[in-house]
């Protein structure tokens, strides 16, 4: 297994604190990494800015083929790169290799693609006598920081725009998912020119935190808490650093009395509680019509009952565990502060799984309010709450009343209905009869506390580039 960092075309160990990496399915020990020093920040920092001068002038199409590259190599490779993610992060590996990764690889093609056809306005004489044009350059240095929850794939989203546009990267994986970065850093240093991407780790508050600072840093992108993307927008504030936060979520579902319940309730057991709910777009605040409550909470319950976990055949897992002892145990203090108010009941499960790893049981909470803890705030474990509404104005107006602005989704058959309530969402995403279908073509990105930085799609190039005027007198 990979254990080294990439600073410029150097592999190396770092020298500080060492992180235990720890198997979320047994709960044993796979690995203990020493995290980066200043000083290795700051040679990563250097490499990145050397490294600049070369690949902000390389031309789109070489920077293309590049990225083309990457994605034949993660494909050709994939099954090696699912199971470092599936033993890291406990995942089922059939969802590593069929789901995730084959967006991955799209994700390096499509901004492959993208990178050649930037677009702008027309150049022109908008001022009689002089011509105006608009040039979209890299901003800079980019330090990249990612979240433990989609390891490889948030990599993909950082890395494939921000390369594309001409920028070099710091990347700093979670400090407890640092396995396939570590293997992606190896497939880097083959193909790209040195000191394009550099990977380190180490703690937020360590390693983060010196980059986040840097002088010479020109971006911060951050996929995180609400709470670390507050820190990065005060550090930003010192030298004035453009930022990209993609930060916490809690997708509210309205199911409207015309739904097709079943649909509902067999995209609820998948999405609601895909990656065991360790997901900023987990649809997990369901408020249901009052007239089909009732059979829709006994149906969602019947099938969350039945979702496969902790078996010893990793084939048959539906749902992984939480990724350590303090993330499963931050979700059984959501479940259990909930049951000790009288009208909030678990009618499926709703413990910790005791035998082996860090799972919690999938759980469903009915007849939540409004204003309970377990509706407003981000369990981030596979907890789906629903609530009851019997008017439509409340329905949209407790979905809204969120810090959060990620993703939503509404179930109904009537289009107009289903128009009416997308266009009153404050939600950087709204799903229609579906959920969580991402496309590369697409943003995925937030309102509110959930952030303002764009992945995927052009708006992502968007964001890791920045818009110049060139003006020439005839
Ligand atoms: P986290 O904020 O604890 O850590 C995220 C990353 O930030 C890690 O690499 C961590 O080391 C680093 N970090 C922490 N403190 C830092 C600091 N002071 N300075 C610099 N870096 C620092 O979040 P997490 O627990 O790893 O991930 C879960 C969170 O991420 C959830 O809130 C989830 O909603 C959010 N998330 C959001 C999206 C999205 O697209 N909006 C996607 C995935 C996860």
């Amino acid at each position: 297994m990979d254990k080294q960092m990439l600073i410029g075309s150097q592999f190396v160990s770092g020298t500080e604190t060492e992180e235990t990496i720890y198997s979320p399915r047994t709960g044993e020990t796979v690995m203990t990494l020493p995290e980066a020093s200043v000083s290795q920040v700051e040679s990563a920092v250097d490499a990145a800015e050397k490294a600049f001068a070369i690949w902000s002038k390389t031309p789109p199409a070489e920077r293309a083929g590049y990225l083309l590259q990457i994605a034949d190599r993660i494909e050709a490779e994939a099954d090696g790169f699912a199971a470092l993610e599936a033993l890291n992060c406990g995942k089922p590996i059939n969802a590593v290799r069929n789901d995730e990764i084959p967006a991955i690889v799209n994700c390096y093609r499509f901004f492959a693609g993208a990178a050649r056809c930037v677009p702008a306005s027309a150049a022109s004489e908008y001022m009689a006598g002089h011509t105006s044009m608009i040039r979209r350059d890299p901003v800079g240095i980019v330090a990249s920081i990612a979240p433990w929850n989609y390891p490889l794939m948030m990599m993909a989203w950082k890395l494939a725009p921000a390369i594309a546009g001409g920028n070099t990267v710091i990347f700093k994986p979670s400090e407890q998912t640092p396995f396939t970065a570590l293997k992606m850093a190896k497939l880097l240093a083959d193909i790209l020119p040195e000191g394009v991407v550099n990977v380190v780790l180490g703690r937020g508050a360590a390693v983060g935190n010196a980059l986040i600072n840097h002088p010479k840093v020109n971006m911060i992108s951050i996929t995180g808490d609400v709470g670390t993307g507050k820190k990065v927008i005060q550090a930003a504030s010192q030298s004035v650093k453009r930022t990209h936060l993609e930060l916490g979520g809690k997708a509210p579902v309205i199911v409207y009395d015309d739904a097709d319940l079943e649909a509902v309730v067999k995209g609820l057991r998948v999405f609601g509680y895909y990656n065991a709910d360790q997901d900023c777009t987990a649809a997990c605040q369901i408020y249901a019509d009052v007239r089909i409550y009732d059979k829709f909470v006994a149906d969602l319950a019947s099938e969350v009952s039945k979702i496969a976990y902790a078996q010893a055949d990793e084939e048959t897992n539906e749902i992984e565990p939480l990724i350590s002892t303090r993330q499963r145990d931050r979700v059984a203090g959501f479940v259990d502060r909930a049951l000790e108010m009288p009208h909030i009941e678990a009618v499926t499960r709703g413990k910790v799984h005791e035998d082996n790893g860090f799972f919690y049981q999938s759980t469903v909470i009915t007849g939540a309010l409004q204003s309970d803890e377990i509706v407003r705030k981000e369990v981030f474990g596979p907890v789906v709450s629903v609530t009851r509404f019997s008017e439509v104005d409340d329905a949209v107006t407790w979905a809204n009343d969120s810090d959060y602005g990620l993703a939503s989704l509404i179930w109904t058959r009537d289009v107009s209905r289903a128009m009416s309530t997308s266009a009153r969402l404050r939600y950087g995403c709204t799903w229609v009869n579906t959920h969580f279908m991402l496309v590369n073509e697409m943003p995925h990105g937030g309102l509110k506390q959930s952030g303002y930085g764009k992945d995927m799609s052009q708006y992502a190039l968007e964001d890791y580039t920045v818009v110049r005027h060139v003006m020439i007198a005839h």
